[in-house]
């Protein structure tokens, strides 16, 4: 697996898809997060859950990180105000080059730096905090902003959400899915509550149903995404969408 993953981000075997994240009432199409998809001519469409650990485990996650972040900043360069989300390993973001990459990526594609987002996770700052903080900061000196992704299912401590300066946090499915029993309604309330606190804002990742969309609206969550709207989609199917929406109804 590993030389044919290598092959494959050398010969653009790689390809994104998009998806949509929306304002809570759904009305608008703010941004769009790229997720990698590899096609490979034996296991057809390989999924990142099947290769991104891979590639961290084996040395190739800067060049699938770099691959990614190219063709992500290429792609959204032509996107009308919709800003683009794209995934780093923290095996990418302790690089002691890494802001000047990413500046030179988005540069280098033509994208404003005011339309790009990074998504890091937490186990990007335990692994050297001082190095993380420092590109943080950074980045978001630029106007480059920063999501904590998958927040609730490691460690997230009160501590690492007041040290870090995250522009937002992205809640994870697992406690969408639990938002209709009393404790998972309180968790969730309390998460956005205390993002609020601290300055960030807050999207709420798989969003399946309509009164999961309800209650996070009415708990001030800004931002949603997930099957209820639409499924990971090709950039030219992302453009679509957002003309659907702009359309009066
Ligand atoms: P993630 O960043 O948390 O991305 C969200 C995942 O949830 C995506 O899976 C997406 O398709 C899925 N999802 C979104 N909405 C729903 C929903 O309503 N219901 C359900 N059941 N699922 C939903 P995907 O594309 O398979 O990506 C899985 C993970 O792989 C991502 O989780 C991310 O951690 C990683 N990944 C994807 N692309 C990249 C990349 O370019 N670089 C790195 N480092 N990691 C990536
Ligand atoms: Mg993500
Ligand atoms: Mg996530």
């Amino acid at each position: 697996m590993i030389p044919d993953l290598s092959a494959a981000i050398r010969n653009n075997d790689l390809f994104l898809h998009y998806q949509p994240q929306l304002t809570a009432d759904g009305r608008a199409l703010v941004a769009a997060e790229a997720l990698v998809r590899w096609r490979d001519s034996r296991r057809g469409i390989v999924q990142p859950d099947q290769f991104v650990q891979v590639a961290e485990r084996n040395g190739l996650i800067d060049q699938l990180g770099c691959w990614v972040l190219e063709h992500a900043c290429r792609e959204a360069a032509s996107w009308d105000g919709i800003a683009v989300a794209v995934n780093v390993s923290p095996l990418q973001f302790r690089r002691h080059d890494f802001v000047d990459f990413v500046t030179r990526t988005a540069r280098d594609a033509g994208l404003a730096f005011a339309n790009l987002e990074l998504e890091i996770t937490e186990s990007a700052y335990f692994d050297d905090p001082a190095r993380a903080e420092g590109n943080l900061r950074e980045l978001r000196a630029l106007g480059i902003r920063v999501a904590l992704d998958d927040f609730g299912t490691g460690y997230s401590s009160l501590a690492l959400m007041r040290r870090l300066p995250l522009d937002k946090v992205k809640i994870d499915k697992s406690f969408v899915d639990e938002v209709g029993t009393d404790d998972g309604a309180a968790v969730v309330r309390a998460v956005i509550g205390l993002a609020n606190a601290l300055r960030m804002q807050v999207t709420a990742e798989g969003v399946e149903t309509a009164a999961q969309q309800r209650f996070l609206q009415e708990s001030g969550c800004d931002f949603l995404q997930g099957y209820l709207f639409s499924k990971p989609v090709t950039a030219a199917q992302l453009a679509d969408y957002a003309k659907e929406l702009r359309r009066p109804a």
